[in-house]
């Protein structure tokens, strides 16, 4: 059921006062706090595990609020955000003084945006402030795409969950550090590298692209329970059979294949031809597949352009090593 007009305001009086609130975007769910209040953001780390240093994203309901959260805003960050927001671009900019440094992790920067879901422009508008969220989801696991995840991820520890329906474009934002007057891009997310170049006249950095190639520098994140691995297109369906022969419960990821192709597996997601709808579609495939019992996803990268970028870092990252514990 999505949020009524009530629903708002009452998400918006428990912004006021303190409280936690789950909110839709167009890229996932996020778990909002009002930005200004330490307090209300110390609750999004306990209810998340998430470590105090890992910084969040500061949701305005406008472009023209920017200047009143950052310090110097350089002519590239706004055209930027004249063209993309509202839209899944994050910008990291110098924090200014009534970002507390709770939400930045300590950091001078802080990272804002305008997202594009009616819901969440309206809670904004209602509450007037910055809404503090990052994903409203347990540290490390998988970005929630609906209330029910929300709800299933977190339970009581949001105290007001509006439904806005399944997210649109289905992965995090692009963030993109535009402190120094150029743009390098720190995450791959919903605005392509491709839509960046073309607004930018130029590519923009890309300082993580060696770094995640490297086998095992990336610790596990946006990682279902299942262990996910990672292997050639073609060798899918064989690598899945012969995992499923030596005694696991095999989720599959089938990339779109010629009619007719079976594989013998737990499960099977047929992934859709097209990014658009893969980007919407991957977190809750990952999450159907843990509740189906696998323990194991058997995947493999899309080509690394337009959407397909983000879907292969959420991938190699869902794929990483996984602390001790887990
Ligand atoms: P989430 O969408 O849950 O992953 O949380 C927000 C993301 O924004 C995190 O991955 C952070 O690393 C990133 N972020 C937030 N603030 C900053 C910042 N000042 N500099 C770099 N990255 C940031
Ligand atoms: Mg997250």
């Amino acid at each position: 059921m999505t949020a009524t007009t009530s629903d708002i305001e009452k998400a918006a009086d428990v912004l006021r006062s303190g409280g936690l609130v789950a909110l839709p975007t167009e890229t996932v769910y996020g778990l909002g706090a009002n930005a200004e209040d330490p307090a209300a953001v110390g609750r999004i780390f306990r209810a998340k595990g998430r470590p105090p240093t890992h910084p969040l994203i500061v949701h305005l309901a406008a472009a023209e609020q920017l200047d009143d959260w950052v310090e110097d805003v350089p002519a590239t960050a706004r055209l930027l955000a004249e063209h993309f927001w509202p839209g899944p671009l994050t910008l990291v900019l110098r924090r200014g003084r009534r970002v507390p440094l709770e939400a930045t992790g300590g950091l001078e920067t802080v990272a804002v945006r305008v997202p594009d879901h009616p819901v969440a422009l309206a809670l904004l508008e209602a509450f007037g402030g910055g809404v503090t969220a990052p994903s409203a989801n347990r540290f490390g696991s998988v970005s929630p795409t609906t209330a029910d995840h929300v709800r299933a991820e977190l339970g009581d520890a949001v105290d007001f969950v509006l439904d806005g329906g399944p997210c649109e474009v289905g992965v995090e934002s692009t963030i993109v550090d535009a402190t120094g007057g150029t743009a390098a891009i720190l995450r791959p997310g919903g605005v392509t590298r491709e839509d960046l170049e073309a607004v930018l006249g130029r590519p923009p950095a890309v300082p993580s692209a060696s770094p995640v190639r490297v086998p095992g520098q990336h610790p596990s994140h946006y990682a279902p329970r299942a262990r996910v691995v990672l292997v050639e297109p073609e060798k899918v369906a064989a690598e899945a059979e012969l995992a499923q022969e030596l005694g696991h419960r095999v989720g599959v990821l089938l990339p779109p294949s010629p009619a007719g192709t079976t594989v013998g597996a737990h499960a099977v997601v047929p992934l859709p031809d097209s990014p658009a709808a893969y980007a919407r579609g991957l977190y809750g495939y990952l999450r159907r597949l843990d509740e189906q019992g696998c323990d194991l996803i058997i995947a493999s990268l899309p080509a690394e352009e337009g959407l397909g970028l983000a879907i292969a870092n959420r991938l190699r990252r869902a794929a990483g090593p996984r602390p001790a514990a887990q």
